[in-house]
């Protein structure tokens, strides 16, 4: 049977579409997509699952500073070991940017600060 090639457009284009909106956000420093890891007790609700801007550098622009491992949005991070083990690493960050940062936090820092 042939290799159905129309059925995997629509997923190709879904990531080329957050690829180029994440694109346009300009954030001047190494970043990727993540989202917040929950604490041992409990799980995150479906609210608290955005996807967020996580600083793989430290931005230090005069009053506006981040350090590397924060989200941009300075989401809380509760719990920092697993955090720091599953989020903030630079080897998957291209990857993760096919997904659409989707944190209106993140999204309203970024626009306003650098477009
Ligand atoms: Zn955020």
């Amino acid at each position: 049977m042939a290799l159905n090639l129309n059925a995997l457009r629509p997923v190709e284009a879904i990531r080329a579409a957050a690829l180029a909106f994440n694109k346009a956000l300009r954030i001047p420093v190494r970043w990727r997509v993540a989202e917040r890891i929950p604490s041992a007790s409990r799980y995150l609700s479906q609210k608290n699952r955005a996807q967020h801007v996580l600083l793989l550098e430290d931005i230090n622009e005069g009053r506006f500073k981040r350090k590397r491992g924060e989200f941009l949005c300075k989401a809380r991070i509760t719990n920092p070991a697993a955090h720091e083990r599953l989020n903030v690493s630079d080897i998957d960050a291209d990857k993760s940017k096919r997904v659409k940062v989707s944190c209106q936090k993140c999204l309203e820092i970024a626009r306003k600060r650098w477009q």
